[in-house]
């Protein structure tokens, strides 16, 4: 089964930071996919032009109604070749995005042809993992109710909030307890699982006899010799 990586840029980058990112188009992989989630604004500066490569969004609307200003649609997005949709990152229900809000916009995406990459993970590391349960049980309710066809692949991305830019990173044991926790509960859906959280050049490969089905990353994406060596690493 073919590994991801995820870039998900935040609200960093100009044109000319997503016009260098077309560099990546010569990366050379053999079953690693890769999607890149720039700010909406900046989707049409990077050409897709390599296979492996796709297109994902930070953020969808929950509906498509237009009385919905300053949204933007997964029809929308459609028009840029868009393929994914990171949805519920830990920024954003941080800013008050329910797992409710979060169920509609994976549903939203699902039915309009759009992968959801959807970010679970526990805000301290002494928590336990009682809250990522309950996250994905949420959206599967949802996609139960909307009845969505559970052969669509649906991606979860474990990611510890106190993990994210901080340097700090689970044990390996810890992610695939996580991965294990997410797999069982939905698993009437066709799944992948990635772990995100920190990584890094120097570390992803420590990360990799986890479960993980392979990265989300944040801030070193923004560093394209490091993102490439993550992703040729993977693909080994
Ligand atoms: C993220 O924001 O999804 C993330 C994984 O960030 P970082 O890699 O910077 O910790």
């Amino acid at each position: 089964m073919h590994k991801l990586v995820v870039a998900n840029y935040k609200m960093n980058g100009n044109v000319d930071f997503f016009r260098s990112v077309n560099v990546l188009n010569k990366l050379k992989v053999r079953d690693t996919k890769i999607v890149l989630c720039p700010p909406f604004l900046y989707l049409p500066f990077i050409k897709i032009k390599n296979k492996a490569i796709s297109l994902g969004v930070q953020n969808l609307s929950e509906t498509i109604n237009h009385k919905s200003t300053g949204e933007i649609s997964p029809i929308m997005v459609k028009e840029f070749k868009v393929k994914y949709a990171i949805i519920g990152h830990s920024e954003r229900r941080a800013i008050g995005e329910t797992d409710e809000m979060i169920a509609n916009k994976v549903v939203n995406a699902l039915n309009h042809d759009i992968t959801p990459i959807i970010c679970v993970g526990e805000n301290n590391a002494n928590e336990g993992l009682n809250v990522v349960k309950s996250q994905v049980k949420v959206v599967l309710k949802a996609i139960d109710k909307n009845k969505i066809d559970k052969s669509r692949e649906i991606i979860f991305a474990y990611e510890p909030v106190w993990s994210i830019g901080t340097g700090k990173l689970p044990t390996v044991k810890d992610i695939d307890k996580a991965i294990k926790l997410i797999k069982t509960t939905a698993k009437t859906l066709n799944l992948k699982v990635l772990y995100g959280g920190s990584v890094s050049g120097d570390n992803y490969s420590e990360l990799m006899p986890s479960m993980a089905d392979g990265f989300l990353l944040g801030g070193v994406s923004l560093k394209l010799d490091e993102f490439k060596k993550i992703v040729l690493g993977v693909d080994k």
